[in-house]
């Protein structure tokens, strides 16, 4: 299935979770098409792959682009969004790793995907593989302090396989507008702040080298 980006925004509007967060329908789906499209070394019909690269959605509260991305790449049939969140269905308000192709991580808490993120990263390269870790976070998960533990720790072992996206909505309690970058840097990572519906943007973001420190893309999303 060859998908444009048209499609794969209607394939997410077509769900019904993000009730309670229905913008995340659409501004985290340019990062995470990105991502998929053309980045991230996924197969859908290998997906235990142990050489494959990872993508953790921390951010599980908000499904609908990344399961939309996921049917896109042919993971599992586009019909299962028809009817995300019934009782049936293996797509849940929060992706389920052990219920949907496709999904690393099962995400309920805010504040774990990066410290797995930080593990997992570390435990690849540590068996030899040059996988890549991306892991999606939001602004306001960057209040919690699991995050900062997990971003002071890549930084000063130079985790490079090590890739984390900031979906910046400008929600967070904590932090001051436009400072998300500077909270990565000062840790000792590389950093770049895109708009979130830049595409080319994403993709340089996401195609830096940076051989010796890990990297965060903060993409910025202004309603
Ligand atoms: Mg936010």
């Amino acid at each position: 299935m060859n998908v444009t980006f048209e499609q794969v925004r209607e394939l997410a509007q077509r769900t019904v979770t993000d009730v309670r967060y229905p913008i995340v329908k659409t501004y985290t789906l340019d990062a995470i098409w990105v991502l998929y499209d053309r980045v991230l070394r996924v197969d859908p019909h290998r997906p235990d792959d142990p050489a494959r690269d990872r993508f953790l959605l921390s951010k599980g509260h908000g499904p609908s682009a990344f399961y939309a991305v996921l049917a896109a790449k042919g993971f599992f049939p586009p019909d299962w969004l028809d009817d995300v969140a019934s009782l049936e269905s293996p797509l849940g308000s929060h992706p389920d790793a052990t219920l949907v192709p496709g999904v690393e991580m099962s995400a309920g808490s805010l504040g774990h995907g990066l410290p797995l993120g930080v593990g997992l990263a570390h435990g690849l390269r540590a068996k030899g593989f040059d996988s890549r870790v991306f892991v999606l976070v939001g602004d306001a998960e960057l209040d919690e302090g699991s995050n900062h533990e997990a971003i002071a720790y890549a930084g000063a072992i130079g985790l490079p396989n090590l890739n984390v996206i900031v979906a910046d909505n400008d929600s967070a309690s904590h932090g001051w507008r436009g400072g998300i970058a500077s909270r990565f840097e000062v840790n000792g990572w590389s950093a770049a702040t895109v708009d979130a519906d830049d595409h080319e943007a994403l993709y340089r973001s996401y195609a830096t080298a940076h051989p010796d420190r890990p990297h965060v893309t903060v993409a910025v999303h202004r309603p």
